[in-house]
């Protein structure tokens, strides 16, 4: 079996490399698998992707395309256009796409014109918010794939809604989260960040999504709660690229948040094991917070892991100053027992895709 993965951006790498795992581990069992990575170059620079396959032990990709910072249609009309060149030539069995990005989208886009099957890990998720890219990516990716892996109950819910029982060529299943196989994985190889004071109970935050980002007075009113909340508690901020660009050119101050290059995924482990709450407007974070079993702060007015918010163990908050400040009250009191249920499977994700592709 011929697999093509598609990688492109930050929260790709930390999910495909269980997969990735799986399938050496297969391979070297002597089973016939091989897999060929193509990495787009979404996003390009070191701390956001060369750090993750060096800690994640993810081969280094096959091909890689640089297509990071362009406009959507460009970066996604380019990396089709790749894309379909490498495919023609490697005629894989499987494209396996993961989550919600240009890239995910791009490489469905020419396997579907290919004839060339597509797997989606992470289908069916909604924020219901197509103002969000990741939303159309989301949508069209799933309505084009053979097999859905859906790593939630509602994830498939989302999808009958949408009429999946009716799309003929394609089959979905609940396969758990691909990322609780890879919090369980690196869990016990956590790193303590160097070169940063780390104060008790800080909060680990982190802010990068269009959304926000793309409008200033949102971007303000979110770094004015974070400086107030700093004033009792350390916040810790990996600094998304975007978001710095964002703070300079708009003269946004950050005065008392601890701010810190982006960091890889065993320190950002780390953080995530010894904060007290996360406060975050990532869709990955949200969900390594109830892996971790820390309260979680949404900085955005919906959420595609809505099962969080049913359970009581994340609060959105949207990006209002003051509505941020009320729901911090909240987010500290949410007590542990909320957390003890299996929202995301077993974490034995890996094997469960793997299965489902040779027996297809
Ligand atoms: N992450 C990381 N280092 C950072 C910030 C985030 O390793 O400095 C990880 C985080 O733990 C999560 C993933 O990146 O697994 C989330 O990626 P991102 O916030 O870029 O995207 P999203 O989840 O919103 O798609």
């Amino acid at each position: 079996m011929k697999i093509c993965t598609i990688l492109g951006a930050r929260p790709q790498f930390i999910k495909a490399c269980s997969l990735t795992r799986k399938i050496r581990e297969y391979k070297l069992k002597g089973m016939d698998i091989e897999e060929v990575i193509i990495h787009t170059g979404q996003h390009y620079d070191d701390e956001m992707s060369k750090v993750f396959f060096d800690e994640m032990g993810i081969p280094l990709p096959n091909y890689y395309l640089n297509f990071g910072n362009l406009s959507h249609g460009a970066m996604t009309g380019r990396m089709i256009e790749e894309i379909e060149k490498i495919l023609t030539d490697y005629q894989p069995d499987w494209v396996l796409v993961y989550g919600d990005t240009n890239s995910t989208l791009a490489g469905a886009i020419a396997a579907s014109k290919l004839n060339i099957k597509i797997a989606h890990v992470e289908a069916g998720l909604r924020s219901n918010n197509n103002a969000m890219p990741e939303e159309t990516n989301r949508i069209i990716t799933d309505r084009i794939s053979n097999i859905l892996f859906c790593p939630t109950e509602k994830s498939i819910t989302n999808l009958k809604n949408e009429g999946v029982e009716f799309w003929s060529d394609t089959k979905h299943f609940l396969s758990g989260d691909i990322m609780l196989e890879s919090t369980n994985h690196f869990k016990n190889l956590a790193l303590k960040p160097d070169n940063v004071l780390i104060k008790k109970n800080f909060i680990l935050t982190t802010v990068h999504r269009a959304e926000n980002t793309n409008d200033p007075k949102k971007l303000s009113n979110i770094f004015d709660a974070l400086k107030q909340i700093s004033k009792e508690n350390q916040v810790i901020l990996p600094l998304h690229p975007r978001t710095n660009n964002i703070i300079k050119k708009n003269n946004i101050n950050t005065e008392g948040i601890t701010l810190i290059p982006p960091v890889g995924y065993l320190n950002m482990t780390w953080l995530l094991s010894n904060c007290s709450v996360v406060m975050t407007d990532s869709g990955g974070l949200q969900k390594e917070a109830y892996f971790h079993k820390k309260p979680c702060l949404t900085l955005r007015e919906e959420t595609e892991w809505s099962e969080l918010v049913e359970s009581g163990v994340n609060i959105l908050s949207g990006w209002r100053k003051s509505d941020i400040l009320n729901s911090f009250k909240k987010v500290l009191i949410i007590p542990q027992n909320n957390f003890s249920k299996q929202l995301y499977g077993d974490g034995n994700c890996s094997a469960f895709i793997l299965e489902k592709l040779r027996n297809y």
